[in-house]
């Protein structure tokens, strides 16, 4: 079997072609949005310091220890 020209060069265009979508599927199914931009936001408790992640987009946020209403720390 003999290959042309064309397909010396089409041939691996087409497998990286297929890699490309099958990677750009994967991401899409994993939730590369998420990687980009995480929800977590931080909160410092100012009554006991714990440290604590909240996913709610709020300007304020009970701690998890003593239930005081806290700021998000900004980053
Ligand atoms: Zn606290």
């Amino acid at each position: 079997m003999t290959y042309s020209i064309e397909d010396v060069f089409l041939i691996p265009l087409f497998l990286q072609f297929l890699a490309l979508m099958f990677l750009g599927w994967r991401y899409r199914r994993r939730g590369y949005h998420d990687l980009r931009a995480p929800k977590a936001h931080i909160f410092r408790c100012s009554q006991c310091r714990h440290i604590y992640i909240d996913n709610r987009r709020v300007p304020l946020s009970k701690c998890t220890k003593c239930n005081t209403l806290n700021e998000m720390i900004r980053r």
